[in-house]
């Protein structure tokens, strides 16, 4: 600053001491001839000597360069300068007592002009101006004071005045020029700055700068853009902007891509600035992705061109494509995922209301696919669910929709045409290709496909489509899997009351609201009792009795059937603990209990808590147990057997009565299911096959139960086929503990009782 400043009276010192030279010269001349001339000319030659010395050394230091910084030394130098020069000018205005009028005149002039000329000149350095006005003044008023008169009196008056005037405006210029300076600096510091970084910027981010003038001619490219293509700077700028980015060809582009490059350009026309703007470019035949960001550059008003930064964001395109198709692809089976799936119905529910294209949602089930990656593990039931995939691809229609929802869950937007005979038969198709057998790496699979079927209407939405096509495949399951239901609004109202049922259920058996019934088992031939069957009850206080057979499917459901089952077992034990030795009680067990690991310690612990004999405890399983039967279930089995409790096959001929299970497991009692009952009597196959497998039985020794005996004539038939024991409502149905203890007492019960419980 104290350089810029001291600079700024250095540049004026040759017009300056050539005005002084000049001045004393004047002045010279004006005493030529008066007696006062020696004296004047002595003084001019003061005057003349400190001017041209000031001269010699502005012309020594002419050359050097300006100096960045400057000594305080160096503004003093300047203000004893000053003041040496303006002492020898205050000499001056004291020729006013000797002068004549013309003279007065001339040094009245003088001295003004001085005293303007240096309060301006030296402006720059507030110090000099002081000291330059104040010797002059000092110098004016003693020379005034020389010379008596009231003119002089006013000019002095008038001097004062000048000079407080000249003053206060050199101060004021002072630091005008020096705010000026100072803004100048800070501007230019702000300049260095902004320099550095942008060096700093084409050196090491991966990032270039780019620019191009009005008629997007390019300017300016980082040399790292250059290297990137492989060019040169000359090969480069000049050329329009268009012309020298190497698009790919038309062919090697996606209509995306060419919108980047028509967006881009309308932006460039309108002179807009633009942010990210994606592009895409070939280079060395491949094709690379770079994004823009620029702002014109407007100067007087006038448009300028663009500068902006680019960057190579391939690598960032690919992750995002990458995880756009995450978002919405299965990698396992590299179809459509739940997310994509519900867009699409969103979208189909829109082209419904808009032109009214119907279409139906079906949802998938696996069926017995969980035995699959149980017993064979995890990388085949992988490699199963991807030919599920294709085979279902291969079976709809070009325009429907394949999904995969999680799990053995799969879905299926069927599109226009969707008539019920459409869909009945698209389904029945699928069913019929997911049964057929798979040849897997390990061998062959076989899974079957339940499907709930949900067509949509204006009113549907993507949760309420969703919600009732699993309602109906809630059914299909129901009914027997293999197979497909079309949602009915019934079913609404069903599922309304399994999710209250549900609700309540936990509750129930956390606190002991369930109880049991006793159904008797008795000898064919004697009606003597030789056991009871412990069957779950369970009062709703709002839905009244609610059977077993809904609730413990639900239980299975929702995981509450290992709890159910303890308390049962713990139960019945403790019941028939107090019933006599040779009584039994017979607990039936669910297949999914046999999935917990608790079981067998519920069955130890109920024994050991209520002291029953293991072999006063029979477990009644069914067939299904062994549908979806791993190494695990015939371990549990055995397991339970060598606790010594009996296990009964219950309701045989009810599913799927394959003799191979007696061949698997060796059972203690088989529990003939009651439909083969109904027409024993009368119809004369019911009773050859019943016939048969009591005879089987007897055989390889194991107990016959028949079940749902309720006449007489349907137990003298038994009777005569050779059936150990029957259980039905002609001996007695299910009752509470405490009946069930007086009909022990009776012990032999031919005849029907009365109370149902
Ligand atoms: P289930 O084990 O086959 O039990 C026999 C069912 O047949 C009982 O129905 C019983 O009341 C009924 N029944 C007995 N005699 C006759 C008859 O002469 N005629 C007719 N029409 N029906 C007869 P319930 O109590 O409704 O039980 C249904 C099923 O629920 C049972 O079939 C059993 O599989 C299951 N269940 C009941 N309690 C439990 C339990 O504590 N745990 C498990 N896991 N399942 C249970
Ligand atoms: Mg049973
Ligand atoms: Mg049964």
């Amino acid at each position: 600053m104290r350089a810029a400043q001291i600079e700024a009276v250095r540049r004026s010192t040759p017009w300056m001491m050539a005005a002084n030279v000049a001045n004393a010269l004047i002045l010279l001349a004006v005493f030529r001839g008066s007696e006062m001339f020696v004296a004047v000319a002595a003084w001019a030659t003061a005057v003349s000597a400190i001017a041209i010395y000031a001269l010699y050394r502005w012309f020594a230091t002419r050359q050097r360069a300006k100096p960045e910084s400057a000594s305080l030394r160096g503004v003093r130098r300047t203000v004893t300068h000053t003041l040496i020069l303006s002492a020898v000018w205050s000499f001056a205005p004291m020729l006013f007592s000797v002068a004549d009028a013309d003279q007065k005149a001339i040094i009245g002039s003088l001295v003004a002009g001085m005293l303007c000329g240096a309060g301006f000149a030296l402006a720059t350095i507030p110090a000099a101006a002081l000291v330059f006005t104040t010797m002059l003044a000092i110098g004016s008023v003693v020379g005034l004071a020389l010379a008596p008169g009231w003119s002089s009196v006013t000019l002095a008056l008038l001097n004062v005045l000048y000079n407080s005037v000249v003053l206060a405006s050199s101060l004021a210029l002072a630091r005008m020029l020096s705010e000026r300076l100072e803004a100048q600096m800070r501007s230019s510091e702000q300049r260095d700055y902004i320099g550095l970084l942008l060096n700093d910027f084409e050196e090491h981010a991966s990032d270039w700068l780019w620019m191009v003038d009005e008629n997007w001619r390019i300017r300016h490219v980082s040399s790292r853009l250059l290297e990137a293509l492989g060019a040169t700077e000359s090969q480069f700028v000049g050329r329009s902007l268009l012309r020298a980015l190497p698009l790919p060809d038309r062919g090697q582009t996606s209509d995306k891509d060419r919108d980047g490059l028509r967006e881009l350009v309308l932006a460039m026309r309108a002179r807009k600035p633009f942010r990210d703007r994606e592009l895409v470019v070939s280079i060395g035949g491949a094709p690379r992705a770079w994004s823009l960001t620029a702002t014109p550059v407007f100067e007087a008003g006038a448009f300028r061109g663009y500068r902006g930064v680019g960057r190579d964001v391939t690598q960032a395109r690919e992750a995002r494509r990458r995880i756009e198709y995450l978002a919405r692809y299965d990698v396992l089976t590299d179809i459509a995922n739940r997310a994509a799936f519900n867009d699409e119905i969103g979208r189909a529910l829109y082209r419904l209301r808009k032109r009214g294209e119907p279409f139906a949602v079906l949802l998938l089930d696996l069926d017995h696919f969980k035995s699959v990656n149980d017993t064979q593990g995890h990388p085949v039931g992988d490699e199963l669910l991807r030919h599920v995939a294709r085979r279902l691809e291969s079976v709809v229609r070009e325009d429907d929709f394949v999904a995969r929802l999680g799990g053995d869950e799969f879905a299926i937007l069927l599109g226009a045409p969707a008539t019920a005979t459409d869909i009945e038969a698209i389904a029945a198709r699928i069913v019929a290709a997911i049964a057929a057998p798979y040849l897997l790496s390990v061998g062959e699979a076989v899974v079957g496909v339940s499907i709930g079927v949900a067509c949509a209407s204006a009113e549907s939405d993507v949760d309420t489509l969703i919600r009732h096509a699993d309602l109906a495949l809630y059914r299909a399951k129901r009914e027997g899997r293999g197979r497909y239901c079309f949602f009915e609004p019934e079913l609404d109202a069903a599922a309304r009351r399994r999710h209250q049922i549900e609700m309540d259920l936990r509750e129930a058996i956390e606190t002991d609201t369930l109880s049991l019934a006793f159904q008797p088992l008795s000898r064919t031939a004697s009606g003597r009792i030789v056991g009871f069957e412990a069957l779950a009850r369970w009062r709703h206080h709002e839905l009244g009795p609610i059977s077993p057979a809904e609730f413990i499917p639900l239980a299975e459901d929702r995981g509450m059937i290992g709890s159910l089952g303890a308390w049962v077992l713990m139960q019945a034990c403790k019941t028939a603990a107090s019933w006599p030795e040779e009584v039994r009680i017979a607990v039936n067990l669910s297949p999914v209990q046999f999935r917990t690991p608790r079981l067998f310690d519920d069955v130890r612990r109920a024994l050991h808590a209520t002291g029953l004999a293991p072999q006063r405890l029979e477990l009644e399983v069914t067939e299904s147990l062994f549908l979806d039967a791993t190494p695990a279930v015939d371990a549990s089995l055995q397991a339970l057997r060598q606790l010594g409790v009996r296990v009964a096959l219950d309701d045989f001929g009810a599913g799927y009565s394959s003799l191979s299970y007696l061949r698997r497991f060796r059972f203690d009692k088989l529990k003939i299911d009651r439909s083969f009952v109904d027409s024993i009597d009368t119809d004369l196959a019911s009773a050859a096959i019943v016939g048969s497998i009591i005879g089987i039985c007897g055989e390889l020794d194991i107990t016959v139960c028949v079940e749902g005996v309720e006449t007489e004539g349907q137990r003298a038939v038994l009777e005569r086929l050779g059936c150990d024991e029957v259980q039905g409502y002609l001996i007695s149905r299910p009752v509470e503990a405490g009946e069930a203890a007086a009909l022990l007492d009776r012990r032999e019960v031919r005849t029907a009782a009365s109370s149902g419980f």
